[in-house]
């Protein structure tokens, strides 16, 4: 027994103590719910003091309640190896230079083979000793910003993020990537590219579902998609890039307002809602799916434009939602929410007057749709006009998350509501849409013969 005890503290510290192991002993540990055989891991400075985190033979990681623990008997030792092998980043001048920002989340980090424990992976030097193919592609810089859980992203990390794109543009770099929990990285893509607007190179954001140490990572093509988008791709706009399919063919480049995390695990998480993606990309070629992107520009001129009022809400409705969690809004000074609606746009009567109370002091409300394919329609039924009346503004096809961060951004340009109104209903980046075409809905519905036939076709 070696006295490592990295992260734990009481009651949880004393358990492992007692029982004679600590961190990466490999235990048999005898609880109320079973017998668990694994490794001690390590715990984060954050985390909790009352579990044991084990990494189980078959990859999970597991945390255990200290007051369900009978018994930890130690049968060996393995240790993590922290350091990733490093190899110079090759510079070529002749190749494009990208600039990876970091944020956190799985991408920046790496599971280590035998114990499991979460190391970050992250300086060139350590990217180009897991993806070497990164160095055929550009020359790379790589910077963290962050190290957090995309949970953790807030206006603080929004805006530095934006600032950080805004210095590499003007020191001259040819795109950017930024490495991002995929969680929230919707938020994030939504906000920057508010924050970040005319940039004259592709801004490309890339998360993995599965960490690098898992067979099935997509973290390794998931970046090399990204950086070959950010150092060849001729759209200059904030994108999302991951999986395409549940398979490791290509790449979808979505942009960054219509897109969102819309399952929690297969990594074709990310799709494009209402829409179809701007562009396939693969280790070869980024092939565009549509022509109304912005186009690349040598010059260095951008908009960085980071004011955010930070008092905005999503109130997501829910039948029977009593007035009194708009109040709560309205007496805690909120300024602005955005109701996530039922059908065309719907919240109950009971809510009416309180609706009507946030308006008249002054609070901005905007209407988006659960459905989240599909729009706003609030003059089909009168109930959207009453509601319409209250002050209440639909927000045509605006994806809900998008409309919350896009009122936090509008809010931090004018306190007048005329003008907020303006920025919301005038599309900046792609947020609303003319038209959603038939076949940006893309829910397979399996068990109908047209679906059934598409999906052996694919699996072929
Ligand atoms: N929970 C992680 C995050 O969003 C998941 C990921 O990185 O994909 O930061």
């Amino acid at each position: 027994m070696s006295d490592n005890y990295q992260g734990y503290r009481e009651p949880a510290l004393s358990v492992l103590k007692e029982n004679k192991v600590s961190v990466w002993s490999a235990v048999e540990m005898s609880t109320k719910r079973g017998t668990f055989k694994g490794i001690i891991l390590p715990r984060s400075e954050t985390a909790d003091n009352h579990h044991v985190v084990m990494k189980l033979h078959n990859g999970y990681n597991i945390g255990i309640n200290v007051s369900v623990i009978d018994q930890i008997i130690e049968t060996g030792r393995k240790e993590a190896h922290y350091k990733i092998p490093e190899k110079e980043f090759p510079v070529d001048p002749k190749k494009p230079n990208v600039k990876l920002l970091g944020t956190g989340g799985t991408i920046a980090s790496r599971l280590d083979y035998r114990t499991g424990a979460v190391i970050p992976a992250f300086s060139p030097g350590e990217l180009y000793g897991s993806v070497p193919e990164l160095a055929d592609i550009c020359n790379l810089e790589t910077e963290k910003l962050y190290g957090v859980f995309s949970e953790n992203m807030a206006p603080e990390q929004w805006v530095g993020t934006a600032q950080a794109i805004g210095r590499e543009i003007e020191k001259g770099i040819h795109g950017i990537v930024i490495g991002h929990g995929t969680d929230t990285m919707h938020h994030t893509a939504a906000i920057l590219s508010f924050m970040v607007q005319k940039s004259p190179v592709p801004i490309v954001m890339v998360g993995s579902q599965r960490s690098s140490d898992r067979p099935s990572s997509d973290a390794a093509l998931n970046l090399i998609h990204a950086v070959k988008t950010a150092a060849e791709s001729d759209i200059a706009e904030t994108m999302v890039c991951m999986f395409g399919p549940t398979s490791d063919q290509y790449g979808l480049l979505h942009r960054g307002t219509r897109v969102r995390k819309m399952h929690s695990s297969y990594r074709s998480t990310f799709r494009t809602i209402g829409d179809i993606p701007i562009a396939m990309v693969d280790r070869q070629k980024i092939t565009p799916l549509r022509t109304d992107y912005i186009h690349r520009r040598n010059d260095r001129e951008v908009l960085i434009n980071t004011n955010f009022e930070e008092r905005v809400s999503i109130v997501y409705y829910y039948p029977n939602m009593q007035p009194d969690i708009i109040d709560s809004l309205t007496d805690n000074n909120y300024r602005g929410i955005i109701i996530a609606g039922t059908g065309l746009g719907h919240v109950n009567k009971p809510l009416y007057p309180s609706l009507k109370r946030a308006y008249e002091k002054g609070i901005a409300i905007y209407m988006t749709v659960q459905t989240l394919w599909g729009y706003v329609q609030m003059y089909v039924y009168e109930t959207g006009r009453e509601i319409m009346e209250l002050g209440v503004v639909p927000c045509a096809n605006m994806l809900p998350e998008v409309a919350y961060v896009k009122l936090g951004w509008a809010l931090g340009q004018s306190t007048d509501l005329d003008k907020v109104k303006e920025i919301m209903l005038t599309p900046i980046a792609g947020e609303t849409t003319e038209r959603e075409p038939y076949n940006g809905y893309l829910i397979y519905q399996g068990g109908i013969p047209e679906v059934e036939e598409f999906l052996r076709v694919i699996k072929r």
